[in-house]
Formats: C-alpha cells, sequence, structure tokens
C-alpha cells in the first residue's frame, strides 16, 4: 500500500468509529474493537486522534458490575456542534444540535404570518449574532442543516417549491450561507426526518424503512434504504404525500388530485375533536382518549378516522410493495390516527400489500417526538464531518 491509500484507509476507520460513537451513544472501546473487526491498537489510535480533534471524549469506565478488565468509555464530544434551521408556516425553529443527536437549544422564533425567504434569513441571522459569543467560545460548529418543507434540489439546495410557503426557486441555502458564514446542508423535512428516525429513533438501526409525517401543511415522506436516503436525480424522492388513494378524490395544489395529502389531512380531524389549529399539539392526547379502551366515540368521528386511515393503507401498502421496507415509520398526526385504531390501518394495509411483501414489516409511531427535525437537520451538516473527520 502507498501513502495515499493508507491514508484513505484511516479517514476511512476514523469515519467509522466516529460514527459508531455518534450513534451509540457511549459504547466501550472494546465493544468499538468488536463491532469494527479492527484490532486494538488500531482502535486506540483512532480513538485518540478523534479525542485529539475534540470529537469524542474517552473516559475510565464504571468499575462496578464489570467482569473482567474494563474497557473505556467513548462519547461523543459535546463541543461539536451542528446549527438547525427549519421554517414553518408561522415561525422559524432553529435548534443547537451536539454530535450525538443531542439537542442544547432550541429557538422557536414565530412569526405573524408566512416567513418569507428574506424573513427567514434574517431572524436566522440575529438569533445566531445573539448567540455567536457563545457559539466561538464554547463550540466547534460544523454548520447549518436546513430542512424545508417542500422539494430541496440536491445540486445546489435551491428551495425548487414549498408550496405551503408560497416559495419557488429560492436560493435559501446560499443566502444563509453567505448571511452567517457557514456552510449549509439542506433537504426536505420528512426527508431529514427519516434519516433521524433510521438512526436515534423508532427505526433505530434499520436499513429499509419509509418515514410518512402529517403536519399542518400536509403529508412527507422519505425513505431509507441499503441504510442511505433515496434522493432520486435531484433529491425530490419520497413524495408519496402525493400519491393516488382515490380515483374520485379532490383536487391538490400539485395539479393532481386524489392525492394522499388531500384524502388524508389533520384539520378535519381537528375540527371533528372540537380542537382550533392552535391547539393541535392536543390533537394526539384528544384522539387517542376519545378511542381509548371502554369509550365509545361518535359515530362522525369513526366515520372520519375511518375513511383516513383506510386511504393510508392504500397509501402504505403501495409503498411497501415498491421499497419492501423492514419498517414504516409514522410521524405527526398520522401517528396519533395510527395510534387511535391500530387495527384498521393493519387491515387496510394488509389489503393493499402483497402477502409476500407483508411479512415481517412493522408499522410504528415515531419515536423522537417533536425534536425529529432538529435532529434529522444535524445530520445534514454532520454528513461532511462523517465523511473526513479529522480535515
Ligand atoms: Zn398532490
Amino acid at each position: 500500500m502507498n501513502g495515499n491509500n493508507l491514508d484513505q484507509v484511516r479517514r476511512h476507520n476514523l469515519s467509522t468509529v466516529l460514527r459508531l460513537v455518534h450513534e451509540n451513544g457511549a459504547p466501550s472501546r472494546a465493544w468499538l474493537t468488536r463491532e469494527t473487526g479492527l484490532n486494538r491498537s488500531t482502535i486506540a489510535a483512532l480513538v485518540a486522534e478523534l479525542v485529539q480533534h475534540e470529537l469524542v471524549i474517552e473516559s475510565e469506565p464504571d468499575q462496578t458490575n464489570q467482569v473482567g478488565r474494563p474497557s473505556p468509555i467513548i462519547r461523543p464530544n459535546d463541543k461539536t456542534v451542528a446549527i438547525t434551521v427549519h421554517p414553518e408556516l408561522d415561525a422559524v425553529d432553529i435548534g443547537l444540535v451536539a454530535l450525538g443527536g443531542r439537542v442544547l437549544r432550541r429557538v422557536h422564533y414565530e412569526t405573524a404570518k408566512i416567513p418569507t425567504v428574506t424573513e427567514t434569513v434574517d431572524i436566522v441571522g440575529s438569533v445566531l449574532a445573539g448567540m455567536r459569543s457563545e457559539l466561538d467560545a464554547d463550540y466547534r460548529t460544523v454548520g447549518i442543516g436546513l430542512a424545508v418543507p417542500g422539494l430541496v434540489r440536491e445540486r445546489d439546495g435551491v428551495v425548487s417549491v414549498a408550496p405551503h410557503l408560497g416559495w419557488n426557486d429560492e436560493p435559501l441555502a446560499a443566502l444563509l450561507e453567505v448571511a452567517t458564514g457557514y456552510s449549509v446542508a439542506s433537504a426536505n423535512d420528512a426527508n431529514a426526518g427519516a434519516i433521524a428516525e433510521s438512526i436515534f429513533g423508532a427505526g433505530k438501526g434499520i436499513r429499509e424503512l419509509v418515514y410518512l409525517n402529517g403536519g399542518a401543511s400536509g403529508i412527507g415522506g422519505g425513505v431509507i434504504t441499503h441504510g442511505e436516503l433515496l434522493r432520486g436525480t435531484s433529491g425530490f424522492a419520497g413524495e408519496i404525500g402525493h400519491t393516488l388513494v382515490n380515483s374520485a378524490g379532490v383536487e391538490c395544489h400539485c395539479g393532481s388530485y386524489g392525492c394522499l395529502e388531500t384524502e388524508v389531512s389533520r384539520q378535519p380531524l381537528l375540527e371533528a375533536l372540537g380542537l382550533s389549529r392552535g391547539e393541535a399539539e392536543r390533537l394526539d392526547d384528544v384522539l387517542l382518549a376519545a378511542f381509548a379502551p371502554g369509550i365509545i366515540p361518535p359515530p362522525p368521528l369513526v366515520d372520519l378516522v375511518e375513511r383516513q386511515l383506510g386511504y393510508l393503507g392504500v397509501a402504505l401498502g403501495n409503498t411497501a410493495n415498491v421499497f419492501n421496507p423492514q419498517m414504516i415509520v409514522l410521524g405527526g398526526f398520522l401517528g396519533s390516527l395510527y395510534g387511535a385504531a391500530p387495527g384498521i390501518l393493519d387491515a387496510a394495509f394488509q389489503k393493499h400489500t402483497m402477502a409476500a411483501v407483508r411479512e415481517g414489516v412493522v408499522i410504528a409511531r415515531a419515536g423522537l417526538g417533536s425534536n425529529i427535525l432538529l435532529i434529522g437537520a444535524a445530520e445534514l451538516a454532520f454528513a461532511e464531518l462523517f465523511e473526513n473527520p479529522t480535515a
């Protein structure tokens, strides 16, 4: 092997070890040795190099309950952080997330109306200006991870369309880079959610996974295949919200009709439960309470939930037939719907999925709660670090 190849091997090994520590919290050095198949001295040297670059921390293990010689514990170093940005209909969400997926800070900056791109850049700029001295003194910031509720072109980070924000062909990532001086990695928000759930959430360790999120502005999707996000030609893959579930359905803003997103939506559920838009975060509790054992829900609510779960079952069946996932993770109000009447979705899914495909597929509710997009967006920003940890 020449020096170049050795360098590549070292870089690959550093990347593997850093990723294992990032994704597994606090593994021991012995575990890393087993997991990588590398020898003990190699792992010790790799860890030492990552410690030197302030990416991981090595500490002596807790001596109690140990059999044999205890092995040092390796943790992600909280000093290495990503900034996350998620523009919403009525707010811009900004976060600080450490290696290891730990959310350190979250600023929910409410806006009186839907933020424009310029307003979003200004808000992020001023929030970061307020944090600047702290960021410079206490952290090593790898960059910004941007999760957008819309189609984000992979090549240049341009938001092609974010229908509910009214954005078209907006170079948000480039504008944020200029305004903040940080590099920006961006993606669709449900794609970021899929990454987060597959690494830290309900799908931890699962390499074939579909994630569907139901929010105020519709249904987003992301597909993880071979452990990687499926991007498609331009980065637009995973738009399961715009697959046909009702050929007699209503028109969709995308130009089609009968899309999952038009047939299954949050607003009618809120109305049926007597909740306002502002009370949307109570939807899960109120809906699950209405369907709790021993409670007879009102017939119009039952009809609505059954109808929505029926259409969701069509979409999940189509999705499973195309991607053959191990797990389908449902976030937002889709998780609430499933929680209310799991048997109805399971039956609809069964009806619309080929028997062999269906076998072993687990449908699960998302595990990361309201931190999911921060964690997912941070993964976008950390990607380059994992490519070359000590660059
Ligand atoms: Zn549509």
